[in-house]
């Protein structure tokens, strides 16, 4: 006798970004039936391909009823929190709107879940930017770090992450918080360094640019898994994490911009100044982010395994396919 196996059900927030997107595409691979939230005005550029394979729910984070109407319609059996005002540099001229998008949006999430009843792991997206100004004694970071944010989207995300331990221990709420460390590849925003270099040496190449590259800080120091691999890590992690726990995901090896600009350079054959931008530049920025994933990998059995030369590859060729 032939059994049908039920599918599994995911509701993933921020379904229409960067990280949201490729998320969906590696659970329609793994047979998950896929919900996703969206905005009337959400661009549909990175999810067009498998738009057809997704069921899309029209909610804001800022409402809370829209929340509460998607989880019961939905009823996931794991949520995957994504969505935010993720821009470190426009949480500089709108604190306000990145505090109340990435804490109260949280806020109504986790309400939502709690008052649906369902007992089911939330995976919510914080960030290595929690940590902050860290100390050259403390590389790499591990969970136990003193965060120091040195921005509105930090503290916004130390916020969302301090909330998902509170509901955890105050009512049981299966939160999974994962510390992501720098995640690129293709469709990676053009307000993230890596990837507006990647756009404007494609422009060059096409000549639709004079053959300048402006860049901000090149002495910081990212720790950057490929997004393919990061969103693997959240899957595994609603599978096999801890509720409550927070899971610092990097591969604990550091890039200076400096030398990813260099890196994309090299794969291109056009010659480019290199100009700094003002505009560019943060009030503060964090020095150095390198993780300690060694938590999370011992919990899960997780490691990276794309190099990032491959990511910045395939990042410099899908803004070829789109200049
Ligand atoms: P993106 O900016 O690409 O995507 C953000 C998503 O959030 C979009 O789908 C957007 O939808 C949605 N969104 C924003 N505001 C609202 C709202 N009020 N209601 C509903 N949806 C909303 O981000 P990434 O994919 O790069 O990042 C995903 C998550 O991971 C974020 O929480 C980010 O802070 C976190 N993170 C990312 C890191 C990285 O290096 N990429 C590092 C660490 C953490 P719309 O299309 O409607 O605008």
């Amino acid at each position: 006798m032939e059994m049908t196996v039920l599918k599994k059900k995911a509701l993933i927030t921020g379904i229409t970004g960067f990280a949201g997107s490729h998320l969906a595409e590696l659970l329609l691979q793994e047979q998950v039936e896929v919900h996703g939230i969206q905005r009337w005005r959400s661009k549909s550029d990175n999810i067009n391909q498998i738009r057809d394979k997704i069921t899309f729910h029209e909610a804001d984070l800022l409402d809370a009823h829209s929340l509460y109407k998607v989880i019961d319609e939905v009823k996931p059996n794991y949520i995957f929190h994504l969505a935010a005002q993720s821009y470190v540099q426009s949480s500089w001229a709108s604190p306000s709107n990145t505090l109340e998008v990435n804490i109260i949006g949280t806020v109504h999430l986790f309400e939502a879940v709690r008052n649906s009843n369902l007992e089911i792991p939330i995976q919510i997206a914080c960030s290595s930017e929690e940590y902050g100004k860290v100390l050259k004694d403390e590389l790499p970071i591990n969970e136990n770090n003193p965060l120091r944010p040195l921005s509105p989207y930090a503290v916004s995300k130390l916020a969302m992450d301090y909330l998902g331990y509170q509901y955890y221990e105050s009512y049981g709420l299966k939160v999974i918080r994962t510390r992501g460390f720098n995640h690129t590849g293709p469709r990676r925003g053009d307000v993230f360094s890596e990837s507006t270099f990647a756009k404007q040496i494609a422009e060059i190449e096409k000549g639709l640019h004079e053959p300048i590259v402006y860049v901000g800080n090149l002495d910081a120091v990212r720790d950057y898994t490929d997004v393919r691999d990061m969103v693997k890590a959240y899957y595994i992690a609603v599978k096999k994490c801890e509720p409550g726990e927070a899971y610092n995901i990097a591969t604990g090896a550091g890039w200076k911009i400096k030398d990813v600009l260099n890196l994309l350079l090299s794969l291109s054959k056009v010659k480019i100044k290199i100009v700094p931008d003002k505009d560019r530049m943060r009030p503060s920025d964090v020095e150095v982010l390198i993780g300690d994933s060694s938590k999370f990998r011992k919990k899960t059995g997780w490691k990276p395994e794309i190099p990032f030369e491959k990511t910045m590859e395939d990042l410099l060729n899908y803004w070829r396919e789109k200049v």
